[in-house]
């Protein structure tokens, strides 16, 4: 099934623990895209960057079967920067900068070509844009899944809240969780969250897993306890791509698969984080990733005789 994805692509600058980077590819549209490219040969993406943006990644995406007819290149103009600083205990973060630069007035086109889509991925970006992408889409697809972040609440509260009434998913952290819905319980807030608009949440908690929401049903996923985590950035971004990857590929958005999903997508993200920026998605095989799906099997598998 074909799917769209839509998000930043960008320069990113990070500080972990364990390192620091100077610029580096990052962008919430270009994890996403990476990981989406595991699942569908049919991803197609809209984004903007600047001319100061490297040909070799576009490269990449379009050698991993990412259409990028609808990434635009603007002239004389700087790619959206975010730099970010990690906690020692990595689950927490501070943005330093967020330099908007082409996302400023980014205007997305949807080329002729990407009209039949059946998904949509929204990923991390100005509220008001993702909205214009599903206006701009002369069928609503099948599932629009949607990402994002508490700078959006604070400086565009009014056209978040408008763009998340028209998804069927939302993904956000449980910080943002409890910052959009006002409410500490997660369970009161995936309520007060599905009340403005969309069937499924998925509340992400960094090496704590993720939760999924549907009415009155929860699942919880773990994540994979591992060894090294060098970088989280775009932990949340490759976890969305997974996940919507599997359901555009196994086409099927019952609550039961979205338990599949979402061990996919934490998989995907399992990789991401041990390295720095997209390097360990770049290039994952496909025995790798299932053993991973494995390894999280064995992870929660116990066999216990009813009481
Ligand atoms: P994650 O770690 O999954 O939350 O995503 C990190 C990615 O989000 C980075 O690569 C950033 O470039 C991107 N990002 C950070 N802030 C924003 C923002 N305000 N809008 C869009 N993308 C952002």
């Amino acid at each position: 099934m074909s799917l769209l994805v839509v998000g930043s692509v960008a320069f990113d600058a990070i500080e972990t623990p364990f390192g620091k980077t100077d610029k580096i590819v990052g962008g919430a549209a270009s994890y996403i895209a990476l990981a989406t490219s595991y699942f569908t040969p049919k991803t197609k993406l809209v984004a903007v960057v600047g001319d100061d943006f490297p040909t070799d990644f576009i490269n990449t995406l379009n050698q991993r079967g990412v259409n990028t007819e609808g990434l635009q290149i603007k002239k004389g103009q700087k790619s959206f920067f975010w730099s970010g600083k990690y906690h020692t205990d990595m689950n927490s973060r501070d943005t330093l900068v967020t330099e908007l630069n082409v996302l400023g007035d980014f205007d997305p086109v949807v080329p002729e070509s990407y009209q039949d889509c059946e998904y949509l991925m929204l990923g991390n970006l100005t509220p008001a844009v993702q909205q214009t992408v599903i206006n701009r889409l002369r069928k609503r697809p099948k599932l629009i899944v949607m990402d994002t972040m508490n700078f959006w609440m604070e400086v565009a509260m009014d056209d978040l809240r408008k763009t998340i009434s028209m998804v069927d998913v939302l993904t956000i952290n449980d910080e943002e969780a409890r910052q959009l819905s006002g409410e500490y319980s997660l369970v009161k807030a995936a309520a007060k969250i599905q009340a403005m608009g969309p069937s499924f949440l998925i509340i992400k908690k960094g090496e704590n897993g993720a939760l999924l929401f549907h009415g009155k049903e929860v699942f919880f996923a773990p994540a994979l306890p591992l060894e090294e985590v060098f970088d989280p950035t775009g932990a949340g971004d490759t976890f969305a791509g997974g996940f919507i990857g599997y359901l555009a590929k196994t086409d099927d958005t019952s609550f039961e698969n979205m338990k599949n999903a979402i061990i996919y997508g934490s998989a995907m993200a399992s990789f991401c984080v041990e390295k720095f920026g997209t390097e360990r998605i770049m290039n994952l095989q496909e025995d790798e990733l299932l053993a991973r799906i494995n390894q999280f099997r064995n992870l929660v598998r116990f066999n216990m005789a009813s009481l």
